[in-house]
């Protein structure tokens, strides 16, 4: 029995169909049921449907066997206790910084808010900007319309959401997409298990492209 780690939110969207094609498919409706812990169709797997920003936690303790993750997620995660041994090309985005339409990035300091406090501190002091990075866990493009911050540091897919809140994107600091993350002792302990699922996987994406 293998227990696969899902994220809440958009990423599920993409999630699914790809598990549907490899064999997995939850036995109730994700967008109905409560429950956390859900049995695939045919018993062999146990999907829990957690927050992205947790899918790195539970598999590095071992909670999950494997998960699926954004980029985004697990490099802000940063652990060495993970094997990440695909790229799954679903959810795909790009981190950006955003400010209000027409207003550039002011010089001095500047406030960021984001949700990515150790990525964003990375990409300025690459800059060598002084910056103050002010936490938020959602709602972002709040931040610069409030006078909370200058800039954001935030996922773009259409950039919609950026328009709608009259900002504009910047600079791209990372492309993101959604990695498959393996338990280092269940890579071990269910290697036959895992070694197939990652190659089905693996057959899929190929497919795609
Ligand atoms: P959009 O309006 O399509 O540019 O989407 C931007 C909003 O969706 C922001 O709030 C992002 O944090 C979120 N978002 C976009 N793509 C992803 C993704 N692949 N995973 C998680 N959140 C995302």
């Amino acid at each position: 029995m293998l227990t696969i780690a899902i994220s809440k939110g958009r990423i599920l969207k993409d999630t699914l169909p790809l598990l549907a094609s490899v064999g997995i498919v939850p036995s109730e409706d994700l967008s109905v049921t409560r429950k956390l812990i859900i049995p695939s169709v045919d018993g062999h797997v146990n999907l829990v449907i957690i927050r992205a920003t947790d899918v790195p936690t539970f598999v590095e303790y071992g909670a999950a066997d494997v998960g699926i993750a954004g980029k985004d997620v697990l490099v802000e995660h940063n652990s060495d206790n993970l094997y990440e041994p695909l790229d799954l090309n679903i959810a795909r985005c790009k981190l950006m910084t955003a400010v209000i339409k027409g207003q550039g990035m002011p010089a001095g300091k500047i406030r960021v808010a984001t949700k990515y406090v150790s990525l964003a501190q990375q990409y300025f002091a690459q800059l060598g900007r002084q910056v103050e990075i002010i936490k938020l866990y959602g709602s972002m493009e709040l931040a610069p319309i409030v006078g909370l911050a200058d800039c954001i540091v935030d996922l773009v897919d259409t950039g919609n959401t950026l328009k709608a809140n009259n900002m504009e994107p910047l600079d791209e600091i990372m492309q993101i997409s959604s990695r498959l993350v393996v338990n280092k002792a269940s890579m071990k302990m269910k290697h036959a298990e895992i070694k197939r699922l990652i190659d089905q996987l693996e057959r899929v994406v190929t497919e795609r492209r």
